[in-house]
């Protein structure tokens, strides 16, 4: 079986409180006979990106887990400063202090409400790994650019933007995290063969630029949840999912892999 990267977008959602209490359930999950016993680490990959301010709780409840069960942590925003006059922004440097290994960056809707460029999110993406942290970044199409067949062009010039002036050591240590737009939030997520299209595209272009081959992860986000994470997850180029409501809750988010992974017994 393949190794599932389940990644948790919390959005601005759960207090320090709320994050405790996650992650009680959450090590709670993984007491057998639980399928979720000994996944960790070997078929299964899990990281929460909890807002700023429940870091250090998030921080915490991980430190005090059982290494078997414990989650990576990460964040989903970062300036490409490390320090300075930046009112409201939280650099990279920062965010590993806190015990951070991964960031998210270019997400839609710091894309779409922000006004994030795919410049300004190439530099983040160059100042994460010049930080040793691991850049999710993701991308993806507007229902509009969809429907205007537009999806592969898009996708191609935000990969391009992002990749350009990297490594292909670099490339490799990127998640790929492949969201349209129109399936964020909105509970209609990309059908399998949609998603597939354009997460098998991103390993081609990705290989295509570094110059050789490696293994690309690429995970599918927009309206993951456990009824339909069998389907999407069981695709060839699909390494995982990005879930934001559904990670909300560690029984939910769990049960997005439970679901995979019972389908393959
Ligand atoms: C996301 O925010 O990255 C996401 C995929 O959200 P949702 O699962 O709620 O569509």
């Amino acid at each position: 079986m393949k190794k599932i990267h389940l990644y948790g977008n919390w959005k601005m959602n759960l207090t320090r409180g709320e994050t405790e209490a996650f992650f009680r359930d959450f090590a709670a999950q993984f007491s057998s006979p639980s399928p979720l016993a000994g996944a960790m680490g070997k078929t299964l990959e899990v990281a929460v990106f909890p807002p700023f301010t429940s870091l250090s709780a998030a921080e915490s409840a991980i430190r005090s887990m059982n290494k078997d069960v414990a989650p990576i942590l990460g964040a989903q925003n970062a300036y490409f400063e490390a320090k300075g006059a930046f009112t409201g922004e939280v650099s990279l440097p920062m965010l590993k202090d806190a015990g951070c290994t991964h960031v998210i960056l270019g997400h839609s809707e710091r894309r779409a409400i922000f006004g994030e460029s795919d410049d300004l999110i190439a530099r983040k993406v160059k100042a994460a790994l010049d930080a040793a942290l691991t850049p999710v970044f993701c991308y993806g199409e507007t229902l509009g650019e969809r429907e205007s067949g537009k999806t592969l062009d898009v996708v191609s010039r935000q990969m391009h933007a992002a990749l350009s002036g990297l490594s292909a050591g670099e490339m490799e240590k990127i998640v790929y995290a492949y969201e349209p737009v129109w399936a964020i939030g909105t509970g209609k997520s990309a059908t399998s063969a949609e998603a597939e299209e354009v997460c098998a595209l991103s390993k081609k272009l990705v290989q295509e630029r570094a110059g050789r081959s490696f293994p690309v992860v690429v995970l599918y986000g927009g309206s993951v949840k456990p009824d339909n994470a069998r389907e999407l997850l069981s695709m060839d180029a699909i390494d995982g999912a990005l879930v934001g409501g559904a990670s909300l809750k560690a029984d939910s988010f769990l049960q997005i892999y439970k679901q995979y992974s019972e389908s393959k017994i």
